[in-house]
């Protein structure tokens, strides 16, 4: 059995009904298996793998709350500090009721390596609750968010644990939380990304992730002789990353045909209008579906299941999902692949599954930049507003954005570089999982085994 076999069996072993997480790790050790078979001895010497998917700690706590009508509630909350090799911890909160701790785990491991490919001395965790804020009144989430912080802020700090926003955790919840911490603490310091403008946050930060994945998406595209213009581009979400996204794709000339949200989808094959996306859903926190009001010649369709393919339905030459995880499976990466796609940026956390991966990679010309990469401008971004913090300065708008645009095409360098390296070009799963993990091994390695 090889060194990676072996890791992986202990993690199915020890780790029971966490198909996320082993999901998250399969798929970056099988990738990693050139570099750790060229160090193995090294490797395990330092039990570097086994360290590597053991999370430092594991944090899960009871969060109470009581909604309106004076009922109360029980909610269990996360964080995951995974890794602090390279930098204190940092990754954001999801508040969905999907969560447990086998998708905070994937997350926070996911996170290592993506944080790591930014450049930037940023560790890995992740964290959120079983709590959905859909529905709930501003008075709701304020003492949900400060219930849950009434246990999170001993464990986090500036140079501890920076925790941001996620599903469910917009500029709303980091200003509750981060007011909560403050006041616990009588710390006023750089804790949480995402913050809003007048209290620290930075500029481009709400749009980095979105405006990232498509920066790095041109990048691939640039480098293979195209780019973003005149393209079709099949969206999925409308939250924070999918809206700027679709709207930075657009700048570069590109029509988005379909968005969507839980409840399903919408297409216009003549391109959709951003801006009324963004008023429905960022300013009156609407539903998609209220999209045809203003365009009815638009189709919208429900989604009963995710097994359906709606938005990887209609013919589109670039597909970004920006929803969430396991949004593309087999089926949906074929049907996308015989619609004419030629090119998939992940902007959600691990959307595509390792057999729809495999299917991307099989079609031959087709462009697969993976989330580690495509979405690392938000995290890089959040770093970007802790090196503000600490300075007690704020950027403009073009230093920010010029920063992160310039971090997108370092990430796409280094990921291409590391899969030439391997004799595996335009492979940027495992470029991607090559550049992030050297860095994060050498330091693992230099400190010792702790
Ligand atoms: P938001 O909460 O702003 O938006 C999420 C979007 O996805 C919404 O349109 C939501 O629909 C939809 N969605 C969520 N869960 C499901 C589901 N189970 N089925 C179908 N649709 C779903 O989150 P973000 O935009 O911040 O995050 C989206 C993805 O990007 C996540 O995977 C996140 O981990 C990742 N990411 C986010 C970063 C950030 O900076 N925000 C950074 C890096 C990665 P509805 O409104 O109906 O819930």
């Amino acid at each position: 059995m090889s060194y990676v076999e072996e890791v992986l069996a202990l993690t199915e072993a020890k780790n029971p009904a966490q198909p996320e997480f082993i999901q998250a790790v399969k798929e970056v050790l099988t990738t990693l298996a050139p570099v750790i078979e060229a160090n193995e001895t090294l490797y395990r010497q330092n039990a570097l793998l086994e360290r590597m998917v053991e999370p430092d700690r594991q944090i899960i706590f009871r969060v109470p709350w009581t909604d309106d009508k004076g009922v109360s509630h029980v909610n269990r909350g996360f964080r995951v500090q995974f890794n602090n090799a390279i930098g204190p911890y940092k990754g954001g909160m999801r508040f969905h009721p999907s969560v447990n701790l086998s998708i905070i785990k994937f997350l926070g491991f996911e996170q290592i390596f993506k944080n790591s490919l930014t450049g930037l001395p940023i560790g890995g965790g992740k964290g959120g609750a079983d709590f959905d804020p859909k529905g709930k009144s501003d008075a709701e989430i304020l003492r949900f968010c400060q219930s849950f912080m009434a246990e999170l802020y001993r464990h986090i700090g500036a140079n501890v644990d920076v925790p941001a926003g996620d599903i469910g955790v917009g500029a709303r919840e980091v200003g509750f939380m981060y007011g909560a911490y403050k006041k616990l603490t009588h710390l006023y310091e750089g804790v949480f990304t995402g913050k809003g403008l007048e209290y620290g946050g930075s500029l481009v930060r709400k749009q980095a992730t979105g405006f990232g994945l498509v920066y790095l998406t041109e990048a691939m595209l640039n480098d293979h002789g195209d780019s973003f213009k005149g393209k079709r581009v099949a969206v999925s979400g409308s939250g924070n990353v999918a809206m700027y996204a679709a709207q930075k794709a657009v700048t570069l000339g590109a029509k988005v045909v379909t968005m969507s949200d839980s409840n399903g989808w919408i297409y216009d094959p003549n391109g959709l209008d951003i801006e009324y996306v963004r008023e429905l859903k960022e300013i009156k926190r609407a539903r998609i579906s209220d999209y045809l009001i203003k365009y009815p010649n638009a189709t919208y369709t429900e989604t009963t299941s995710m097994d359906e393919l709606r938005v990887w339905s209609v013919p589109c030459d670039i597909a970004l999902p920006c929803a969430t995880q396991n949004d593309i499976r087999k089926p949906h990466a074929e049907a996308l692949v015989k619609n004419g796609c030629r090119c998939v940026g992940e902007g959600a956390n691990m959307p595509s599954t390792l057999e729809a991966v495999e299917v991307f990679q099989n079609t031959k010309g087709l462009l697969f930049a993976p989330a580690k990469a495509a979405n690392a401008g938000g995290v890089g971004t959040s770093a970007l507003e802790m090196t503000q913090n600490s300075m007690r300065l704020s950027w403009t708008w073009d230093e920010v954005d010029e920063k992160l645009h310039a971090m997108m095409n370092n990430i796409y360098r280094n990921m291409a570089d590391a899969a030439i390296k391997y004799n595996q070009k335009d492979n940027f799963v495992m470029g991607a999982n090559i550049a992030g993990f050297e860095k994060v091994a050498a330091a693992m390695i230099a400190q010792g085994v702790q």
